[in-house]
């Protein structure tokens, strides 16, 4: 598949599956009784569209420096010959700086300032996957630079990674109510929504936890991984902070 039929198809699947996703949150809900689901998504829509611009723009200077680099240093990529191979390393790969940018934005107080502003959504639901503050986005795209050079990253594994991780990330924000056992399987690979909702818990032992994008194996490499039994007395948000 080229670049753009890629970043064609993962747009697709970001607004296909957020779609869905609003479709059965009304219908299945996990968390019940919730009312104007429109007025608390409008900010979050708007947000999301201001990032999508911003990014954008970003992402040319980043495509610039990357292929100015390209020339003189393959990565690892170059530890490949299958085309194949090589864009699933990438993206694994690509996955576990994710994970560790994450893990910064929770540790690093200067990251958490901006960070938060996903954290602070009190009804979390698909549209909180949107939710990042404009600083936030700015400072990942710029300090994933070194990792997307050391990895040997182009637009095509970027568009690639993106087509895999947008509808995942929207299911493990959604307010859908999966079957439990359905659940705790998907967690095998990815990051469930009863994982992300622990993520989004109000107290900070619980938020420090399950930084996952879109495989759930960092996690559970390094210790992060934390469950909940149930979500009886459970809040979203955000209570102490620096
Ligand atoms: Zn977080
Ligand atoms: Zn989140």
């Amino acid at each position: 598949m080229s670049e753009s039929a890629l970043n064609q198809a993962a747009t697709f699947a970001a607004i296909a599956s957020g779609g869905l996703l609003w479709i059965l949150e009304g219908a299945m809900p996990f968390f019940k009784g919730r009312r104007n689901r429109l007025r608390h998504a409008i900010p979050n829509l708007a947000v999301a569209a201001f990032n999508a611009a911003l990014s954008a723009t970003l992402l040319i200077g980043s495509l610039g420096v990357l292929a100015w680099v390209r020339p003189h240093w393959q990565g690892l990529r170059g530890l490949f010959e299958n085309d194949l191979l090589a864009s699933i390393a990438l993206v694994v790969g690509y996955d576990f700086w994710m994970y560790l940018w994450h893990r910064l934005n929770h540790q690093v107080p200067f990251f958490w300032r901006f960070h938060r502003f996903h954290h602070q959504d009190e009804a979390m639901d698909v549209t909180t996957g949107f939710r990042f503050h404009p600083i936030e986005l700015a400072l990942s795209e710029l300090l994933r630079l070194p990792a997307l050079m050391l990895l040997g990253m182009g637009a095509t594994e970027l568009a690639l990674y993106n087509l895999l991780a947008f509808p995942v990330i929207l299911l493990h924000h959604s307010n859908v109510a999966l079957p439990e056992r359905l659940d705790k399987a998907l967690a095998i690979a990815i990051p469930s929504p009863n994982l992300h909702r622990v993520h989004h818990s109000a107290k900070r032992e619980e938020t420090d936890s399950n930084y996952g994008s879109l495989l759930s194996i960092w996690d559970r490499m390094f210790g992060s991984l934390r469950r909940r039994d149930d979500f009886v007395d459970f809040r979203f948000g955000v209570d102490e902070r620096l």
